[in-house]
């Protein structure tokens, strides 16, 4: 016991001045955090047989990560357009420069100049989305999470919610269409079988105490074979017939036709609307390419209902997160679609893709270190993010080949001052061309300069 390799360990002290000596800049708290957390590291590793490794070392990576604002910009290489995990959609600039404006200062947020009383924050998003998507009123929450949250809660809550058993999705972990419907305080009414369910499966259920007819998208996956579902025209008439609101919870919506960039048609919210569903809602960071938002669009009753329900309140959007909706909308009314980078990329042509992906090859090849090589190949680009499931845009990307396996040469690539975030395929590191931005090729230079064989 007394030679506890744990026991050698440095003191948080020790550490602390280390870290002083290797970077003086480094803020006190970020010396404090970065040796506690290596310390205790290091504890573990050695719990689980391992050496201790460099205790400084990493404490000052971790320092250095500590000390620079989070979240990190990062090189989007992987083609994935809507990547949850790296931020989905892209802002305009100008409504990230609008978002920035507005909150650095105050603003008339929800004051009314004219009166100088009391004004409604969502009343000018309300128009354009009004004016966008043709439907008599809508609303706007923190995300479509809330929004769906506030649909069944709004319309349903104490009652029953029916929803197709091939419906009952999960989206990306921490959305479960059942969780959600728990919360709502509706009870859930599962119909048909996972593959196919009817128009008579919804109206036997249908009783005294049904609240809503739910219809979820399958964003994250498509189902083909043996397969039936009632589409949402159809449960609108059967929504109607019996006096009962239909929520369409589309996920994934656009509010510019984006079926001639080869789309599929359940995209396009006009489209969806024109059913006459009650409360159709969406993301407002998926395929509209705007801020985290959930955009609810439908009749003025039931939308009246819901902006009225306590949890509007609750789940009402930031002044960043709506002045960036705001401008990310005046793009769209003003024919100025392709201003936000997500709409670009989705409507891109092949061809242009390959010419940003032909000067990268080229500008990579003269700064490769020996012994890798890139070569351009032609790609399938996902659109991710829980919206088009199956659905990939024609792409090209520089694949980079080395000594070595691709993964290390990927941990390589984010481990640059920016990092580059790139997709490993079939033994290959490929850098999608779809998804870089201006300045991006500079970073991936930078990149690809510090590659080693080892
Ligand atoms: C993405 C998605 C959600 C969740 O939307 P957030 O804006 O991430 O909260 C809900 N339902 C469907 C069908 C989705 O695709």
């Amino acid at each position: 016991m007394s030679d506890d390799p744990r026991r050698h360990l440095p003191s948080v002290d020790r550490v602390v001045r280390g870290l002083a000596e290797a970077d003086p800049a480094l803020p006190e708290w970020v010396r404090l955090e970065a040796a506690r957390w290596a310390i205790a590291r290091a504890r573990t590793r050695i719990s689980q047989g391992n050496p201790a490794g460099d205790v400084t070392g990493s404490a000052l990576a971790t320092a250095r990560e500590l000390s620079a604002p989070s979240p990190r910009g990062v090189v989007n290489a992987t083609g994935v357009v809507l990547h949850t995990n790296l931020g989905r959609s892209v802002l305009s600039s100008e409504a990230a420069d609008h978002a920035g404006q507005r909150s650095a200062g105050y603003s008339d947020l929800e004051f009314d100049l004219a009166t100088g009383q009391r004004g409604s924050r969502l009343d000018r998003v309300e128009t354009l989305l009004k004016v966008l998507s043709g439907a008599p009123a809508g609303l706007a929450v923190n995300n479509n999470a809330a929004a769906l949250l506030l649909a069944l809660a709004g319309l349903a809550r104490g009652r029953e919610v029916i929803v197709s058993r091939g419906e009952l999705v999960e989206i990306g972990g921490s959305f479960r269409v059942p969780d959600i419907m728990e919360q709502a305080g509706v009870r859930l009414v599962e119909v048909g079988t996972t593959n196919r369910t009817h128009a008579r499966d919804y109206e036997d259920a249908i009783g005294a105490d049904t609240g809503v007819l739910l219809k979820v998208h399958r964003s994250n996956f498509s189902q083909s074979g043996f397969v039936t579902e009632v589409g949402l025209p159809e449960l609108v008439e059967i929504g109607r017939a019996h006096g009962i609101p239909v929520v369409d919870d589309l996920g994934s919506g656009s509010l510019l036709d984006l079926r001639p960039n080869g789309l599929p048609e359940d995209t396009f919210v006009p489209a969806r609307l024109a059913s006459g569903v009650d409360v159709l809602c969406f993301s407002g960071d998926k395929l509209l390419g705007g801020p985290q938002a959930g955009l609810l669009l439908g009749s003025a009753d039931a939308i009246g209902r819901l902006r009225k329900h306590p949890l509007a309140r609750a789940l009402r959007m930031d002044k960043l997160s709506l002045a960036a909706l705001d401008r990310t909308l005046r793009h769209l009314a003003d024919g100025d679609a392709d201003a936000i980078p997500t709409v670009r990329q989705l409507r891109e042509p092949a061809d242009a893709v390959h010419a940003r992906a032909k000067r990268l090859e080229e500008r990579l090849r003269k700064v490769l270190p020996g012994g890798f090589s890139v070569s351009l190949v032609e790609t399938r680009a996902p659109v991710g993010g829980g919206s088009v499931p199956g659905f990939t845009l024609a792409s090209f990307a520089v694949a980079l080949e080395g000594a070595g396996s691709a993964d290390r040469v990927a941990a390589a690539l984010r481990a640059a001052p920016t990092p580059v975030i790139a997709r490993v395929e079939s033994g290959r590191v490929l850098l999608d061309a779809k998804t870089l931005l201006e300045g991006d090729d500079a970073r991936i230079e930078e990149a690809v300069r510090a590659l080693s064989l080892d």
